[in-house]
């Protein structure tokens, strides 16, 4: 599918083409495996001489068709989906970074992102040093060690709401010869396109808006295809042989894919965490009313944000929609068509009002989610983040007042009246 495409166009036409007498609607290929004539067939799809399907653990044509479409919305050259957004970020980094390994990060990430990266990847000999996204080039670059190999960062952080200076963070990756891989989950490539402001890998979490349902937990990595991973020696993984693959150099062989290339053959392979076609299939039908609904929770999130500002018992709303907020400039600039259908406020009375609030919600739900159709909201302090003291809570910019409301598709007006009913009924 050619690139000059608006996004509403690929979002149903780029990724499944079919042929003459082929199936209109992409077909779920449950299938784990593919049937070759010859012994010699298969041996050269081994030894990575020719492309094709032999095993669903490294590829499948439903997984790779949505691929396709979202590498086409973000405008890379390549992109693989994974089992889950958290498999995404792990891949991502673990593709580029072995034991005796470091990145930078910054510290604005979802929960589980921050875990896996400070816990779990360290327990594997990979360090990774966190940094306030807010503090200067010349801060973040002092994090830098001889070994590092990527910079992180989420274009708008789940939960706290905060907006990427991208073009920052691309300088400072650059300027120590690394890419800077970003977490696109919350605007979506409708609201915001990382590789047009120096990105060069991005990780998506498609349980969020592009499934958008509810239905399937997802994820993806995408590949701008500009990083040039031989300009220094950083990168062995991807400028030598890899014995695993008959001595094959993923720059030599894949040029501009060969980061994708070598994620798929090697660590798809090796770990397995590949999207069930169905889910896949599930994700395909999200992305194509993405564009839409994406407006629609956006709007629905700008007046409520609105609404809750006004409001006596309200203490704060975080939205960077509303002139004031703290990233109003930086979202105007990255995301001028809107952001996303989260927002975060602090109920006045505390941990103590903020919970009464949410039981005498009736059409926003309870639930461990966020970007679905139906209105959800947490309150991080007595779930998520319920082993946190208060003053910890406060540190981690996770106030215990603080309640996340994920717009959905509903009316906004009803969506109004039943935080206005709720509110009133605090006591
Ligand atoms: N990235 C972001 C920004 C998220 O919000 C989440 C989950 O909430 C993830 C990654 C992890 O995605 P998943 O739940 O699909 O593993």
């Amino acid at each position: 599918m050619a690139k000059q495409f608006k996004p509403e166009t690929l979002c149903v036409q780029a990724g499944w083409t079919p042929k003459k007498g082929e199936p209109r609607v992409l077909p779920i290929y449950q299938s784990t495996t593919f049937k070759y004539d010859t012994s010699e067939q298969m041996a050269r799809l081994f030894d990575l001489e020719d492309s094709g399907y032999f095993y669903t653990r490294l590829q499948n044509p439903t997984n790779d068709a949505v691929a396709a479409k979202i590498a086409a919305l973000e405008g890379g050259v390549a992109a693989m989906l994974t089992s889950s957004g958290q498999a995404a970020n792990f891949y991502a980094i673990f593709n580029i970074c072995q034991a005796g390994d470091h990145f930078v990060c910054s510290s604005a990430i979802y929960g589980g992102t921050f875990n896996l990266f400070g816990v779990t990847m360290k327990k594997l000999g990979i360090d990774v040093t966190f940094v306030n996204p807010d503090a200067s080039e010349e801060e973040i670059s002092a994090a830098f060690q001889p070994n590092t190999k990527a910079l992180f960062g989420e274009t708008i952080s789940n939960p706290s709401l905060e907006v990427l200076d991208i073009e920052k963070f691309a300088r400072i990756a650059h300027s120590h010869g690394v890419p800077l891989i970003v977490d696109n989950t919350f605007p979506t490539p409708i609201n915001c396109r990382p590789f047009e402001w120096g990105a060069d890998i991005i990780v998506h979490s498609t349980t969020k808006y592009m499934d958008g349902h509810a239905t399937s937990v997802g994820g993806c990595i995408v590949d701008s295809g500009n990083f040039d991973w031989t300009q220094n020696d950083k990168f062995p993984g991807l400028t030598t042989p890899d014995e695993s693959y008959h001595g094959v150099v993923y720059t030599e062989q894949f040029g501009k894919v060969a980061y994708i290339t070598k994620c798929t053959t090697q660590l798809m392979r090796d770990l397995g965490a590949v999207q069930s076609p169905h889910n896949a299939f599930l994700t395909n039908l999200g992305l194509e009313s993405l564009p839409v609904r994406v407006r629609q929770h956006c709007a629905n999130a700008q007046r409520i944000a609105e609404y809750l500002q006004g409001h006596e018992k309200i203490a704060w709303v975080k939205y960077c929609g509303l002139p004031g907020d703290r990233y109003y400039e930086l979202a105007q600039k990255y995301l001028p068509n809107g952001s996303c259908g989260v927002v975060s406020f602090g109920v006045k009375g505390g941990r103590k009002a903020a919970e009464a609030f949410m039981g005498h919600l009736k059409t926003a739900a309870i639930e461990t989610h966020v970007a679905d159709a139906r209105t959800c909201c947490l309150h991080p302090a007595s779930s998520t983040h319920r082993q946190m003291t208060d003053a910890e809570l406060q540190a981690a910019g996770v106030p215990a007042d603080m309640v996340r409301l994920s717009c959905g598709l509903e009316n906004a007006q009803d969506l109004i009246d039943d935080i206005a009913q709720a509110l009133e009924a605090i006591r």
